[in-house]
């Protein structure tokens, strides 16, 4: 090899990378995007304005002119008629093939132009007289940088020769599922036959792609399924129910749980008395009392000797966290700790000393506990609240505090993950679900209201007040500027403070100092502050049973997601909530999309599926950081039966095939097994 030649290649390499292509394998399962329909041709003087179409010709002329500006015009002319093609940049590779006398295919819009019919920017073909035309629909594949849609093709026609072509799906599983042969279908999608239908090629519902689009949910369940057995190969400390410390605070405790709580609390409790680590998800709408299942679990850990933590994503949460466990344990004699970064030295000092004395075995904290002065070598089991706020390395930290075992992983998250979503990505967790909330809650009203009417909205934050309820008053977000937040966060607390004279108005933000933002939530928790000003800080987990009223400031800026859980922070008491959303018009479409989903419906689950719907798996589980694969080609939506069908196949193949299942997963991910690990 020639040095050119090797610097060549090794930047074709590079641009292959890019597109996620480290081998053959990866090169066919790159598939094309789109197709273009070059197996005809038309006579020029047939082609019609607004259709793309291919022509071929000989020129007859071509120009550079300079007005109105440099451009490239050619006269292509068949033996129908003529037509103009024009560029107005060019390489000279395309002024040699476009000389007179030169036989042409162009590919491309016609219009009418200043010249007359024109093709602005065609794609070309030297040809000669004569040439047979293509036999199948032209792949257009994701393409990068100086790497062109003929050089693609070439390389996938060489993958073709080079990789494996094998069906790993068992022939009895294909035909039961009744799936196309796998081969069949990737040589029908990177080469479709002149008469395939193009519309079930690019909306992917072609059997070709059903069974593209089972494989990789198969890969993806089987390397799901794997990290799941391998788990269990990991050794954990064994917390068994005692009852010596669950009995007595569940005898204090002044309600009893729910079927669904008992329910959870059981499936924690049978997993952490395993010798391996339990990874369980408990989700559950906001509201449905998700602490006390944790509290229970942690305090089984207690019941064990082990330490129990619980880590929270904001400083507010944590305390309350703290405050709520504390109240309800510290009676019966069991010591909890609390840790913040922002603590006062002393506290903090007291604070590591009781955990690392284990006269506290339960810890509530925020990423703090994640730090390396804080001692939980006899961590047994880890609670993670508002999880989807964490980062994997944060969730992994406090894994990694214990030396020689795994504690058991309990994650909480309060923004429900519809069930395709939880079936695929999060395959390899354990789920519990708290689907009933506790009762006596009466339903969450809520009412749209456009800003003009904002007198009235006033005026039922006084009412709702006067009869000794108390109202959130959210400010809203705005993404481009803190400052600007903040500032609206101030002005709107003093016109509040001044039309709600007789009543005492709080406001809360994120800039306050942790000291002054727990001051006012202790006061509006105490009733004595009973309008509270809010930027989104309150957003998660904050619980004021009393609190009956939230108003959402141009609501139409927030996220379904966001403002389902401002919504939850109502209606935890017995009184008639209501949540009113005021929207600044015109509204975007998304916008108007959001506030009708939330306006119609209360149900976590059915709102996460419509958020899913408007913003995609990717942003939504934030899987780029978790490590897990994002699915190219299957859609959470679209093919829910082949999410079930992978699902079940996964196990068969582990079962019975487990060398099959291999290979698929080295078919998948074995180019970017190195990628994924990083
Ligand atoms: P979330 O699931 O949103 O984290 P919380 O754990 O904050 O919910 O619980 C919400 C409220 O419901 C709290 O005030 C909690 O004390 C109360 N609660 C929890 N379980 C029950 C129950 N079984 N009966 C009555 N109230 C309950
Ligand atoms: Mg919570």
């Amino acid at each position: 090899m020639t040095e050119a030649v090797r610097k060549t290649a090794s930047a074709l390499t590079g641009r292959l990378h890019k597109l996620g292509i480290f081998n053959d394998a990866d090169m066919l399962l790159h598939l094309p995007m789109r197709y273009e329909d070059e197996t005809r041709l038309t006579d020029i003087r047939t082609a019609q304005p607004g259709v793309s179409v291919q022509v071929e010709g000989v020129v007859e002329h071509a120009e550079i002119t300079f007005r109105p500006r440099r451009q490239l015009v050619v006269k292509l002319v068949d033996d129908s008629g003529a037509l103009i093609l024009r560029f107005l940049n060019w390489y000279p590779s395309i002024q040699k093939m476009l000389e007179a006398g030169k036989r042409v295919r162009a590919f491309g819009e016609v219009r009418s132009g200043f010249w007359g019919e024109e093709m602005i920017h065609p794609r070309l073909v030297s040809v000669s007289e004569g040439q047979a035309l293509p036999q199948a629909l032209t792949p257009t594949y994701p393409a990068t940088a100086g790497l062109a849609q003929s050089a693609l093709r070439k390389l996938v026609l060489r993958a073709f020769t080079r990789a494996s072509l094998a069906d790993l799906l068992p022939e009895s599983l294909r035909r039961s599922l009744k799936l196309a042969g796998w081969e069949r279908s990737l040589r029908y999608l990177h080469q479709p036959p002149t008469d395939a239908k193009l519309g079930a090629l690019e909306d992917r519902s072609h059997p070709a792609w059903r069974r593209i689009k089972f494989d990789e949910l198969l890969a993806q369940q089987i390397s799901l399924r794997k990290a799941y057995i391998e788990r269990r190969a990991h050794a954990a400390a064994q917390l068994l129910p005692q009852g010596s410390l669950s009995a007595p605070f569940l005898a204090v405790l002044p309600f009893a749980l729910t079927g669904a709580q008992r329910r959870a609390v059981d499936e924690i409790a049978r997993d952490i008395a395993q010798p391996w680590p339990m990874q369980r998800l408990l989700q559950g709408d906001v509201g449905s009392g998700k602490t006390i299942v944790a509290a229970l679990a942690m305090l089984q850990a207690a019941e064990n000797g082990l330490q129990a933590a619980m880590m929270a994503p904001t400083e507010i949460l944590a305390e309350q966290h703290y405050r709520k466990l504390a109240g309800w344990l510290e009676p019966l004699g069991i010591s909890v700790a609390w840790l913040s970064g922002s603590q006062k030295k002393k506290e903090r000092a007291a604070m590591l000393e009781k955990i690392a004395s284990g006269e506290a075995l339960l810890v509530v904290g925020t990423h703090a506990l994640i730090e390396d002065t804080v001692a939980l070598e006899k961590l047994g089991l880890a609670v993670v609240d508002e999880q989807h706020r964490f980062g994997v390395r944060q969730r992994l930290a406090l894994r990694e505090k214990v030396v020689g075992r795994l504690p058991h992983m309990l994650m909480m998250s309060a923004t429900p993950i519809p069930r395709t979503l939880a079936m695929s990505y999060m395959a390899d967790l354990d789920v519990s679900v708290l689907d009933e909330l506790p009762p006596g809650r009466t339903p969450i009203v809520t009412k749209l209201v456009a800003d003009s009417h904002r007198e009235k909205v006033i005026a039922r934050v006084r009412d709702a007040c006067l009869e000794g309820r108390q109202a959130y008053w959210v400010c809203p977000l705005i993404e481009e500027s803190e400052t600007l937040q903040l500032q609206t966060a101030v002005d709107t607390y003093e016109v509040l403070s001044a039309e709600l004279a007789e009543l005492k108005v709080g406001l809360v933000h994120g800039r306050l100092k942790p000291v002054e933002k727990a001051a006012v939530m202790d006061a509006f928790l105490r009733n004595e502050v009973q309008v509270l000003v809010a930027t989104t800080v309150i957003e998660v987990g904050v619980d004021v049973p009393n609190a009956s009223l939230m108003v959402i400031e141009h609501a139409e800026r927030f996220g379904l997601a966001q403002l389902h859980q401002l919504r939850g922070r109502v209606g935890r008491g017995a009184a008639a909530s209501s949540c009113i959303l005021v929207y600044a018009q015109p509204l975007s479409p998304t916008g108007r999309e959001r506030l009708k989903a939330i306006y119609e419906t209360t149900d976590g689950f059915e709102i996460a599926r419509r958020d899913l719907h408007l913003r995609g798996p990717g942003e939504f589980i934030g899987a780029r950081q978790s490590g897990v694969p994002l699915l190219r080609y299957a859609d959470l939506e679209l093919d829910v039966d082949l999410i079930e069908a992978a699902k079940q196949a996964a196990e068969e193949m582990q079962a019975r095939h487990p060398d099959a299942a291999e290979a698929l997963l080295t078919r998948w991910y074995g180019g970017r097994a190195e990628l994924l690990k990083a």
